[in-house]
Parts: structure tokens; C-alpha cells; sequence
């Protein structure tokens, strides 16, 4: 497997070189928006500690980033009135990953409404404002 990439795009977010729509915060997560959304609400939980995927990141940090996703589900569930929660998580090109710094997505979901592919709409800067003030509020 290569080696973590310290100027992965969301290395630059955690280390506020770079912007995002932030959620929540605790001393080893981070979570934010996903600027092109599945579905509406689409959150990104990150462990703090550099690893690229499942493959090489610490179990304790894997735990609590699947604790701070359950968290953000929650919220998630009403804030958007969801009628459920799609989770996911890619490892590695083979697996589906394109940005490697692990994180684990949290995708609300109503009945009806299919998820959009990845990475083909970007959402108006407004409401991915509005989205993480409301979603950063439910999760305090
Ligand atoms: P993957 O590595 O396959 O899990 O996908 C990376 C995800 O990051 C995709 O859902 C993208 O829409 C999302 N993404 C890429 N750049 C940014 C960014 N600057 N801020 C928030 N989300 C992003």
C-alpha cells in the first residue's frame, strides 16, 4: 500500500489550509460537509491522526470515528427529517477511494430519492452554509 500523502486534499482542511463546511470537532475527529452530496446533508467523518484508510489507521481512532458517524446520523436523521442513513467507506482505488485520508461518509436518505453518483453535482455554497449551521447545532 503507498505511503499517507501529507497533501491529500483533506490533510489541507485539517490542518485549516484549506475551507470546508465543518460540523463538528472533538480532540481526535473532525467531520464536515461533502461539497458534492450524494443526497442532501452529506457528512464526511475524519480521524484527526494521518492514515490513508481502514487498512493503516489505529482501531481506537477507526472506533471513535464510527462513534462521532452514529453521532452525526443522529442529528442528521433530525435535522433533515430522514427516513434513513446510507454509511459508507472506500479503501484504495480498487475499493471506490479517491481522496486517502480515511473517512467515513454519512449519507441521509429519504424514501424515494436514489443517491446521486459520486462527485457529479456541487452544492450551492448557501446551503452547504445553512446544512452545517443547522447540523453543527443538532450535534452540540
Ligand atoms: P471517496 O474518497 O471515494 O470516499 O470520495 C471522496 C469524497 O470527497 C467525495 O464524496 C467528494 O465529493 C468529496 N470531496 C472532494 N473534495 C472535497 C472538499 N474539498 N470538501 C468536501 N468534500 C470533498
Amino acid at each position: 500500500m503507498p505511503a499517507y500523502d501529507p497533501n491529500n486534499i483533506f490533510a489541507k482542511i485539517l490542518r485549516g489550509e484549506l475551507p470546508c463546511y465543518k460540523i463538528y470537532e472533538d480532540d481526535k475527529a473532525f467531520a464536515f460537509l461533502d461539497i458534492m452530496p450524494r443526497a442532501s446533508g452529506h457528512a464526511l467523518v475524519l480521524p484527526k491522526t494521518p492514515a490513508r484508510n481502514i487498512l493503516d489507521v489505529s482501531p481506537d481512532d477507526l472506533a471513535h470515528v464510527m462513534k462521532v458517524a452514529q453521532k452525526i446520523a443522529k442529528a442528521s436523521v433530525e435535522v433533515f427529517a430522514a427516513d434513513g442513513v446510507t454509511i459508507q467507506q472506500f479503501n484504495e482505488n480498487a475499493g471506490g477511494q479517491v481522496v486517502f485520508h480515511l473517512h467515513v461518509h454519512v449519507i441521509p436518505r429519504k424514501i424515494g430519492v436514489a443517491m446521486k453518483p459520486p462527485a457529479s453535482v456541487k452544492e450551492a455554497p448557501d446551503v452547504l452554509a445553512e446544512q452545517a449551521k443547522q447540523l453543527a447545532a443538532a450535534l452540540r
